[in-house]
């Protein structure tokens, strides 16, 4: 698919830094590096990803409007597919403006957000599926987010669908032939047709596992810390966040809204949310406050329970872990103000979560705080994510998996059930269609925009 436009953007952040980035990708690249740019050095002969040095200059030729390095990278070796100019200039968003508005000037138009990735994909320079790994790359959170993404970047994800692409392609062969040349498949093409489902199956099974780790390191571990008005919730989260985030008073049920702070522990991605103190509301605003915590107790990963140890436990306390039970999460529990003399032997007696360990910490003064980081990102277990990377971090390539598993097991059904061939080829074609939406082999255009249009200017 051939583009009759050209496009520019700047591809850096306005603002003041050293350098900033205009790229033009389309036909006129190499006509407009011609014209708006005057080599330092005469022998400028354009060779594609040569690096040159030289002046932007007005579209009279009378005002120099930066000193740039320019880089034309020709078709089709260019991220775009296309011709493509960088100019790399000095950051000041006037001089990034000027240039960009001589380049509209001469031709070119202003870039959709994404559309450079969308010219990328639509010129097979990448799949879909590395087209949003690497939107989701530039803006990773954590290390180890950006270490997956860029592997699916570099294509393990795709391979890894190529390869159950092949398998189904296979199987849906034999069937296809089978039934063209004969009346009955026979028991035996079942059986050699079955083992190929199923191992694409299996595989499509591992890769659905991945999902929920590979959640943690794209969209961070959500930790809510809960327990009754001042056992230090927003101590700790302020101790956590290294800054006075949530405010921190004597005066029990000041937190009434929920405060979230996102940190980097031990290169997790982590959100933490201090919540209103647990006990009877005495208002309806502080009601509905506490209304909010439990809400919070269905999404969240893990629940940090707080207690006080300088003061005996009580009901509130009691009660809190009781209600916590309800919830489908990882529960770590931890006493505040070790600090201080200890008014109980700090075990949850005739409770079930008697018997867990108990983190001792000092929200005010940071003692225990490495073990209790410790036990929030280990907690989960997210490890280390492969080096090849091969999770699926993204919901809409879940839910396709998803959709192509529940056709293979169709498929499978209708084979083990003795029914008609085509049947069973009939959902593995569908199976292949669902795996084709992951690497934008079918997908209609407006989710295309979609998905592109979310990505940043200049992308
Ligand atoms: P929250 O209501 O649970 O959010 O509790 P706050 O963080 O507002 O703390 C309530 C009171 O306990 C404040 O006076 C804090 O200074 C104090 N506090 C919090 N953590 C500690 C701690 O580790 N040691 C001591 N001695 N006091 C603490």
């Amino acid at each position: 698919m051939t583009q009759t436009d050209t496009i520019a953007a700047i591809a850096t952040p306005l603002g003041t830094a050293g350098v900033g980035l205009i790229r033009v990708s389309g036909p006129l690249a190499p006509e407009l590096a011609e014209r708006i740019f005057r080599p330092a050095h005469p022998n400028c002969a354009w060779q594609s990803h040569h690096c040159y040095h030289g002046d932007i200059v007005s579209s009279d030729g009378k005002t120099v409007l930066d000193e740039v390095l320019a880089t034309l990278m020709r078709n089709p070796h260019s991220f775009t597919g296309e011709d493509v100019l960088e100019i790399s200039c000095h950051g000041n968003p006037l001089i990034l403006q000027t240039i960009l508005e001589q380049l509209l000037e001469l031709g070119c138009r202003s870039a959709r957000p994404g559309e450079f990735s969308e010219r990328a994909f639509l010129h097979g320079r990448m799949d879909l599926s590395q087209a949003e790994a690497l939107a989701a790359m530039i803006s990773a959170q954590s290390a180890k987010a950006l270490q997956m993404e860029l592997s699916q970047m570099k294509g393990s994800l795709t391979r890894r669908i190529d390869e159950l692409r092949s398998l189904l392609i296979d199987a849906l062969a034999h069937l296809e032939a089978a039934i063209d040349f004969s009346e009955d498949v026979s028991d035996r093409e079942i059986t050699a047709v079955s083992g190929q489902i199923l191992q694409a199956a299996a595989g499509m099974e591992l890769l659905l596992s991945t999902y929920r780790q590979a959640r943690l390191f794209t969209e961070g571990l959500r930790v809510v810390i809960a327990g009754k008005p001042n056992v230090g919730k927003s101590s700790l989260l302020n101790r956590l966040a290294g800054r006075k985030k949530a405010i921190v008073t004597d005066i029990p049920g000041t937190t009434r809204d929920l405060i979230t702070e996102t940190v980097t522990l031990d290169g997790t991605c982590v959100h933490l949310t201090d919540t209103a103190g647990i006990r009877p509301p005495t208002d309806a605003i502080e009601k509905e406050g506490i209304d909010l915590v439990w809400r919070q107790m269905e999404e969240t990963d893990i629940l940090l329970l707080l207690f006080d140890g300088s003061k005996p436990l009580t009901d509130e306390d009691f009660q809190i872990m009781e209600q916590s039970q309800n919830y489908d999460v990882k529960i770590l529990t931890a006493v505040n103000k070790c600090d201080l003399p200890p008014a109980w032997n700090n075990r949850l007696p005739d409770h079930p979560l008697y018997g867990k360990p108990l983190l001792s910490l000092s929200a005010k003064f940071g003692d225990g705080l490495e073990d209790l980081k410790k036990a929030i990102t280990g907690s989960t277990n997210p490890g280390e994510p492969p080096s090849e990377g091969v999770m699926i971090t993204r919901l809409r390539h879940k839910l396709a998996l998803e959709k192509a598993l529940a056709r293979l097991r169709e498929a499978q059904n209708c084979l083990t059930t003795g029914q008609s061939s085509e049947f069973a080829a009939f959902e593995l074609s569908e199976a292949l269609n669902a795996l084709d939406e992951i690497t934008g082999k079918n997908v209609p255009e407006d989710v295309l925009s979609r998905i592109f249009s979310s990505f940043c200017i200049g992308k």
